[in-house]
């Protein structure tokens, strides 16, 4: 067995042991792919990060929306879903599996991205690659069929869809927007939401799961204001991990370069874009994705999607799967708006304060919440020791409290603590079972951040053990202060001596 799979493998069993994501589901009946639960540490994880997400979007002046999963064939032929959300499929002329042409061809040759490659070249590559169906062995059929991703469903009779990404339903309420906003554009929204893809063979895990929950934000911007930007200049002498097409092109590694000098060299289109670019790095920053695991990489134009002039996407380098998409950042130009305007009926043009009649371009900060939950679990998983080093600020729990022995009052000091922390905000665990060293183990493998004991000396002094996951050092703090000082550990950089006295 590789030492990849191995690894997939024993991340993929920790995971589950561990309640952060089951499946797929359901589990009792055999399960279909792509399809999985958050079980408790995982909804715990997911939610962290998520308000990460939320955090840093309304710091950017952003506003949550949130819109129905459900809309009518109509919205789906305006945005160009029905026509062009489809993959190129083959059939195995044996078994009559059916696999993505490209996928296959990512999976099987050194050739990193198949997107948006020709059926005759998709048909090519498999012929003198020598490709056979993963199931059987088989040759595939001579043709590509196009596959929409689409979930079609039905409301008392009307054919209708599950929503394939967040985006599309975010701009339909436009209108009511400019008015929110009071007639000014930029206008920032943003909607976090689940979304369905009918994926053919859903592979790497919830990384490719047929159900999962999208992070959008959507920007509308004046057309001729994509130069004039005004938060441009904070962010021009940040430094971004840019892979541009022409790096790619000649193989080179990415660069840590200014915003300032990608725009001299002709990599970003736009001041509002870049800035754009930046909000995308500071997410995965701020959910704590080390800064060497993340580049930006330009889209190719035969990768493009049907709505995007310009595309970079943020990739995260996985223990388990390589480089990994995890954001687009797209500039959509009038498409979205301009289709809707025709395909409704309703002027979607704007008046803007110059006198000048608009219709808005969209620039969209394109991701999901399934994918970054995945990232930390497989970045931060220490296969050796059975441990998950989460970063500390989105732990799924803060803080485990132990009584020492289930004996002499000490388990109602225990349970007043935990009340106090929940109290505080903190998401707390109470834990009674088994010796002091197999519930450290235990809340290692979960990612606790910190442990609290209560023992005989507590009584006397009214002080608590306070134990670090990472260097498993121990301090011993006042109850009294304890909240204060879980609170400075966990946000701040301090070092986990200054807490206490170490012990
Ligand atoms: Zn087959």
């Amino acid at each position: 067995m590789s030492e990849k799979k191995d690894f997939v493998e024993e991340l993929d069993s920790h995971v589950k042991q561990n309640g952060f994501i089951w499946g797929p589901e359901p589990e009792i009946y055999n399960g279909l792919a792509g399809f999985y639960t958050y079980g408790p540490s995982g909804k715990l994880l997911k939610n962290k990060l998520e308000n990460v997400m939320r955090d840093v979007f309304r710091d950017h002046k952003f506003y949550e929306v949130e819109a129905p999963i459900i809309m009518p064939k109509k919205v789906w032929e305006a945005s160009g879903h029905l026509e062009t959300f489809i993959d190129p499929m083959v059939l195995c002329s044996k078994c009559d599996s059916s696999y993505r042409a490209d996928k296959l061809i990512e999976e099987k040759t050194k050739i990193e991205t198949a997107d948006g490659f020709s059926d005759e070249k998709l048909l090519n590559i498999l012929d003198d690659e020598g490709i056979k169906c993963p199931s059987c062995g088989g040759g595939f059929k001579k043709e590509v069929h196009d596959y929409n991703l689409m979930m079609k469903t039905s409301v008392a009779g009307q054919e209708s869809y599950n929503r394939p990404e967040t985006a599309t339903t975010t701009y339909l309420p436009f209108k009511r927007y400019w008015r929110f906003f009071r007639k000014k554009l930029p206008m920032k929204v943003f909607q976090i939401g689940k979304a369905f893809r009918n994926e053919i063979s859903p592979r790497q895990h919830v990384l490719r799961g047929r159900e999962f929950t999208q992070a959008e934000g959507q920007i509308f911007v004046h057309p001729d204001h994509k130069n004039s930007w005004n938060e441009y200049d904070k962010v021009k002498e940040t430094k971004l991990p840019l892979y541009s097409e022409e790096m790619q092109n000649q193989e080179k590694k990415w660069e840590m370069i200014t915003i300032k000098e990608a725009r001299k060299k002709g990599y970003l289109s736009s001041e509002a874009y870049s800035w754009c670019l930046s909000v995308a790095y500071d997410l995965f920053v701020s959910i704590g994705i080390p800064k060497n695991r993340i580049r930006l990489r330009e889209h190719g134009d035969d990768e493009k999607s049907h709505y995007a002039r310009e595309a970079w996407d943020v990739e995260i380098r996985l223990d388990s799967f390589g480089w990994t998409e995890v954001c687009g950042v797209h500039d959509r130009t009038d498409y979205d708006l301009s289709s809707h305007d025709k395909y409704s009926h309703e002027d979607l043009s704007v008046t803007t304060n110059d006198g000048k009649k608009v219709i808005p371009h969209i620039l969209e900060i394109a991701f999901g919440t399934d994918r970054p939950t995945f990232a930390v679990l497989d970045i931060f998983f220490d296969m050796e020791e059975g441990v998950l080093n989460i970063p500390k600020h989105v732990a799924p729990i803060d803080v485990s409290v132990f009584p020492l022995v289930s004996k002499e009052g000490l388990p109602d000091i225990a349970e007043e603590i935990y009340r106090q922390l929940h109290e505080q905000k903190f998401d707390v665990e109470y834990d009674d079972r088994g010796s002091i060293g197999k519930r450290y183990a235990r809340n290692d493998a979960k990612g606790t951040a910190v442990c609290v004991t209560v023992d005989f000396d507590t009584k006397k002094d009214d002080t608590v053990t306070m134990r670090d996951r990472n260097s498993q050092e121990q301090v011993r703090v006042k109850i009294s202060e304890l909240s204060n000082k879980l609170e400075r550990w966990l946000y701040t950089d301090m070092n986990f001596e200054d807490l206490g006295e170490l012990v």
